[in-house]
């Protein structure tokens, strides 16, 4: 019918803790919502009621540290490029001028204040070793807690769980059923 795995969300109304009644705005809910029970905090932590599986969303504190140190490798590379770049300016300043004078494609590029030396640098082919475009990475600076935790139920609530809903959807299918027959069959439930 459904999986044993829940994941945490926060409601704006408090309800019953589905174990000992106290309000809680936490409630666990199945992916597409089959089920779902409120759940005070102290419950969360219960593993004789649910259990930690993982944080499905979000980077793992090892994702984190791989893109920050890939991240900082980026910069450094991008720091000793233009340094480099600097060099190389005062030649393609030269060439520039070559190709104006031969009526190269550049001469048909319009003359902008500020245009040419950094549409050139971004779109130029011609040093290799320039990194691709960085895209500004939003680096946290401490792991945030993922929005969605996922937790299993306890085998004998999660069966009780299921049991309920089962029992509900045969009441309701069973309402149907004796909506359009008079004598509806009864299942073997
Ligand atoms: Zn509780």
């Amino acid at each position: 019918m459904f999986q044993n795995v829940y994941y945490e969300r926060k409601v704006g109304t408090s309800q019953p803790c589905y174990v000992c009644r106290r309000p809680t705005t936490t409630v666990l809910a199945t992916l597409k919502t089959e089920d779902f029970l409120y759940t005070c905090q102290g419950h969360l932590t219960d593993v004789g009621f649910a259990t930690l599986i993982a944080a499905p969303s979000g980077p793992s504190a090892d994702d984190i540290r791989k893109v920050v140190d890939e991240y900082r490798a980026r910069e450094t590379r991008r720091t000793e490029t233009k340094a480099e770049k600097d060099d190389k300016d005062d030649k393609d300043k030269d060439k520039e001028k070559k190709e104006k004078e031969s009526g190269g494609l550049l001469s048909y590029l319009p003359s902008l204040p500020g245009f040419g030396h950094e549409e050139k640098e971004s779109s130029s082919p011609k040093s290799p070793r320039s990194p691709a475009p960085v895209t500004p990475v939003n680096v946290p600076s401490s792991p945030a807690p993922p929005a969605h935790r996922k937790f299993a139920l306890h085998r004998a609530i999660f069966s009780s769980r299921q049991g309920e809903l089962a029992r509900k959807a045969q009441t309701a299918r069973a309402k149907e059923v004796s909506k359009t027959l008079p004598q509806a069959p009864r299942g073997s439930f």
